[in-house]
């Protein structure tokens, strides 16, 4: 079908009742009922699942759509179901069913009522619906969170690597839609590579939240004081505190309940009967605030939370960002506050001891880039957005000065001279270290690395020794946003001139810097271990 042949206005208004196209979601759907394969990134809650919704229902044959999680199919299905009597429009096929509603599930493919049918990828695999889906008119395949597909996502699932290959036993020329909300450059990559579809049409839609105020405060033993007074405060106002434990869940909902704060606690320890109940309490505004682990969260849709608050840091930017998000959804006030503290990293990074090297290594340069978020002086928001590939002018864009950093900045102060020293350092060290060496190349402390290169007789060895190792480090972390260095993701980070830090080298200018947040159990040690 054509697009022309197509008033998507008229289409979206009959079945989901919207005037309105949200975002680029116009421009998604043309793409996709135009036959190409597309690409769409959107942070949660811009809208993704209509973009293929709407082409699903008003094209001959049948979409499929993967998803990762039973219950987020479930109420995609449901929510399809509701907006059109038909019961057959939509379907998930999974290994719950039985012969009978299998083969009913087959029968309205078969007839052209079911126009989305969900699949989890395992399932996808089995040789008979292979089998049956090989003689179906199939209109596109819809790969929703399709970070999944990304040992670099914050959810690989290895089942996603096969998509691109069922989808070839399942029939030539099918588009592949990809969906996610995970926006670096390195997992888009990765979904791009995996499905196939390097060509796609792109869409990729702002990560900022204007409305959202980012503030990191040091975490002492007094955090849980520090929390009941911000909650205090904040009274009467929906609030989500996550914690890495189940048991400080408990405590922490506890210490607040005693402290008169109407609390519960959440997570995936709790009976499924025990976590609704908690769940319906928060929505229902029976209570204020829910202490929760990560598993809480997940097709939350409360539009009110006036804050999130983090007792103990994330494991990476996207996890923060995800919980973050939580705030705010309204538009309205939505406070996020983090308590760092660098023995957190480390309580993080002996989590992963036992898991697979190449998984470590993952680990820990998500783990770095949590920490250079956490200790960094410059604006929050340009400092997450850059991590997903954004561009963000700290004086002029949208929420600007909502954050701690920018309300209360560091003094600045010239940094030509260093800036050079670092460029040159890294250029004539050949590329070829991590932030840590080039941190002990300018300082001049050697590590087995540096020994192999001979970088100890190297001219410049040292001669950043003037600045002790954390300010380094936070000029690398200014640099890297200023653009002038990049992180080479394929090799864990290694530290590589970019053509505005070439340029720079052959004109060196004016450069301010501001130096990082010193957390006193931290730096130091971030750097030289
Ligand atoms: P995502 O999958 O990107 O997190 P959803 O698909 O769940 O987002 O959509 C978020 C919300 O936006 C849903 O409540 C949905 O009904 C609503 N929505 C989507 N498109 C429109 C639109 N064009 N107009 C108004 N609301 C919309």
């Amino acid at each position: 079908m054509g697009l022309t042949e197509i008033d998507l206005h008229k289409e979206l208004k009959k079945y989901f009742g919207f005037s309105q196209f949200k975002g680029l979601q116009e421009d998604v759907i043309t793409s996709i009922v135009n036959g190409h394969d597309t690409f769409v990134v959107m942070p949660t809650g811009g809208g993704k699942s209509l973009c293929y919704q709407l082409p699903a229902l008003i094209q001959d044959g049948t979409a499929i759509v993967v998803s990762p999680l039973i219950a987020l199919m479930k109420n995609q299905v449901d929510a399809i179901r509701s907006i059109s009597s038909e019961y057959g429009i939509a379907h998930v096929l999974n290994s719950s069913l039985n012969k009978t509603e299998v083969n009913q599930v087959k029968a309205d493919i078969d007839s052209g009522v079911c126009k989305l049918l969900y699949v989890a990828p395992e399932s996808l695999t089995k040789e008979d619906y292979v089998d049956f889906l090989k003689h179906q008119t199939i209109s596109f395949l819809a790969v929703d969170e399709a970070h999944c597909i990304s040992e670099w996502g914050h959810d690989f699932r290895p089942e996603y690597r096969n998509l691109r290959h069922i989808l070839q036993r399942i029939g030539d020329n099918i588009p592949v839609i990809g969906l996610t909300a995970t926006a670096t450059p390195k997992v888009q990559e990765d979904i791009l590579k995996n499905l196939g579809i390097t060509d796609a049409n792109t869409f990729k839609a702002s990560f900022n939240r204007p409305n959202l105020y980012y503030e990191v405060r040091p975490k002492t033993k007094n955090v849980d004081a520090d929390i009941i007074r911000f909650v205090k405060k904040n009274d009467g106002k929906s609030g989500i505190i996550y914690c890495l434990s189940r048991k400080k869940v408990e405590e922490l909902a506890q210490t607040l309940q005693v402290n008169g704060i109407k609390a519960v606690p959440y997570h995936a320890g709790l009976d499924a009967k025990t976590r609704s109940r908690h769940q319906d309490m928060f929505l229902m505004e029976d209570i204020d605030v829910v202490v929760a682990t990560i598993a809480f969260g997940m097709g939350i849709d409360k539009p009110d939370v006036r804050f999130v608050i983090h007792h103990d840091i994330p494991k990476s930017i996207e996890s923060y960002y995800q919980e973050t998000g939580r705030a705010g959804r309204d538009g309205g006030e939505g406070h996020c506050l983090a308590f760092y503290s660098y023995k957190d990293i480390e309580k993080l990074e002996k989590f992963m001891s036992g898991k697979p090297v190449a998984e470590q290594e993952i680990g820990h340069a998500l783990l770095q880039e949590v920490v250079a978020f956490a200790e960094t002086s410059i604006s929050r928001r340009k400092f997450i957005l850059h991590y997903f590939g954004e561009e963000f002018d700290s004086e002029t864009g949208e929420g600007a000065d909502m954050d701690d950093n920018v309300q209360n900045p560091k003094n600045q102060h010239e940094a030509k001279d260093d800036l050079e020293l670092l460029l040159k350092t890294v250029k004539e060290t050949n590329q070829l270290y991590k932030s840590k060496e080039v941190v002990r190349t300018l300082i001049g402390k050697s590590n087995a690395v540096i020994l192999s290169h001979k970088t100890d007789e190297h001219p410049l060895f040292g001669k950043g020794s003037h600045q002790h190792a954390g300010y380094w480090m936070a000029l690398i972390r200014q640099a890297l946003i200023a653009g002038f260095l990049k992180k080479d993701i394929e090799t864990y980070g290694v530290v590589k001139l970019t053509k505005r830090g070439d340029e720079y080298l052959k004109i060196p200018m004016s450069f301010m810097m501001t130096e990082d947040h010193v957390f006193n159990d931290s730096t130091e040690e971030v750097v030289v271990p």
